[in-house]
């Protein structure tokens, strides 16, 4: 047989539609994607028959092979962008990955929010028209004692909105030493610049000191501003004025003091032997005015950006214009407040929250949780040296950047086949497996995976190694 009968051989697309099982996954994919699949399909074989240089008669042009090649380009081709993965990191709250995951005992409240009509702005009592926001203050305001309560998209908008509302055209003071960055796209002074607010750094890289503050403050100057350096630390010789102290200049200056905590912690975290970080409830109690978090970083609830603090300035929030442009779905309010409501119990927010359960995990739990996992690899009997080892986790999100959490591993060295090369398979399969490269070994840190994924990933590694 030479090239041309193998071209000849190719069949055409009508002869493809009308195979059974393409007819089949027409009924339940858009015809257009199977007619691309197709046309995929032939070209492919086309070019690999061109490029064929020996073994020509065992070119395999049969109509099955590429119906099934067209049926696994249609299923991809249809499948949503956005994909569920085993995040075997150890980074809790991975910015990459999706940060928090929501709680699995507000999946009722969210699903009936979805699916189902709901007050999202209107007053029940009343029979009137309500707002979308209303919602979100009374659970809020008795988790914070906070005067009152605005939520936004995300913690960016929230300190775009308040910068915007309290310091356009004025002066903004913030120290040099916090003047961060987070996550590449968002920049303190660039915020700064966007919302027409001045920003006036005071102080040195490491140390700042009140009177530092103090002597900037001008008729020109609206607000003072503390930053939590979320994602860095200055180590050495630092120095950085205290909420307790800023507030004093505020009063006396007769200027509201905004602190942006970032992650934003309702529980102190150093019971459970992490460090301390300062909480919402701390910020407040020392006398921020305002204080700005994210909803999807420790507090472990959806993207949002929750402002609280005192009244008139919330009140003149609600009044910009900008508020409607970064307003907050009701999905996310739902869940926002069903996760909120969670902290009425401290022990039900720190076992049923995932990004909390994760983070609080005691060794002995990691322990067992690494035991079962190993034991379903070792089930599966595969290629590879497997151990549980002691490794280190990590919180993310840009929060508590030093610290690295005790926790175990499993550790994977495969014998016929590259520690690269598995990473890759297993990222690709289906379950799309994320995890780390150490020591020429590969790393399941099982402080992030769910139980119900082992038996998937013992079968991913056998699939993978064999
Ligand atoms: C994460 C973070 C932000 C941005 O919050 P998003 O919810 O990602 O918009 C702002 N400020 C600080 C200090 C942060 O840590």
């Amino acid at each position: 047989m030479d090239k041309r009968q193998l071209f000849s051989k190719l069949p055409s697309v009508d002869e493809i539609l009308g195979n059974s099982k393409i007819v089949n996954i027409i009924s339940e994919y858009p015809r257009d994607l199977v007619i691309e699949g197709i046309r995929e399909a032939i070209d492919i074989n086309r070019k690999s028959i061109v490029n064929l240089k020996e073994n020509i008669n065992a070119f395999d042009v049969s109509i099955d092979n590429i119906v099934n090649d067209v049926i696994n380009r249609v299923r991809i081709k249809y499948e949503l962008s956005l994909k569920k993965v085993i995040n075997a990191t150890g980074v809790v709250i991975h910015t990459n990955l999706g940060r928090s995951l929501l709680s699995q005992s507000i999946k009722n409240e969210v699903l009936n929010t979805a699916f189902r009509y709901s007050n999202l702005e209107y007053d029940i009592d009343k029979g009137k028209r309500g707002s979308r926001y209303s919602h979100l203050t009374e659970t809020i305001k008795r988790i914070t004692n906070a005067e009152d309560v605005l939520v936004v998209n995300n913690n960016a908008a929230a300190v775009l909105l308040v910068l915007s509302t309290l310091a356009k055209d004025k002066e903004a003071i913030v120290s040099r030493g916090e003047l961060v960055e987070v996550g590449g796209s968002f920049r303190i002074p660039s915020i700064m610049e966007l919302s027409g607010a001045k920003l006036v750094e005071v102080g040195a890289t490491n140390k700042t000191h009140l009177n530092d503050y103090e002597e900037a403050i001008n008729e020109e100057t609206a607000i003072l501003m503390k930053v939590h350096t979320s994602n860095y630390k200055i180590l050495g010789f630092t120095e950085s004025v205290e909420i307790k102290e800023l507030k004093k200049l505020g009063e006396k200056y007769n200027l509201p003091v905004i602190e942006d905590l970032g992650s934003g912690t309702f529980i102190d975290l150093s019971k459970y032997g992490l460090s301390y970080e300062p909480t919402v409830l701390d910020s407040l109690k020392n006398g921020a005015d305002i204080v700005t978090f994210s909803g999807d970083k420790m507090l472990g609830g959806p993207q949002a950006g929750i402002i609280v603090g005192k009244k008139e300035y919330i009140d003149k929030m609600k009044k910009n214009q900008l508020t409607r442009a970064l307003r907050v779905d009701k999905l996310t309010i739902c869940a926002l407040e069903a996760t909120f409501r969670m902290y009425l119990d401290e022990e039900k927010a720190i076992n049923e929250i995932p990004t909390l359960k994760m983070l609080t995990y005691k060794i002995s739990e990691l322990d067992q949780k690494a035991k079962s996992l190993y034991d379903k690899i070792i089930d599966k009997n595969i290629d590879a040296n497997v151990f549980i080892e002691d490794g280190l986790s990590q919180v993310g999100g840009g929060s508590m950047p030093l610290e690295t959490i005790q926790t175990k591993v499993i550790a994977i060295a495969p014998k016929n086949m590259s520690v690269s090369s598995l990473e890759e398979k297993l990222r690709l399969s289906d379950s799309h497996i994320i995890a780390r490269i150490y020591d020429n070994k590969y790393i399941l840190d099982v402080r992030t995976i769910f139980e119900e994924e082992f038996e998937i990933i013992a079968n991913e590694l056998k699939k993978a190694l064999n």
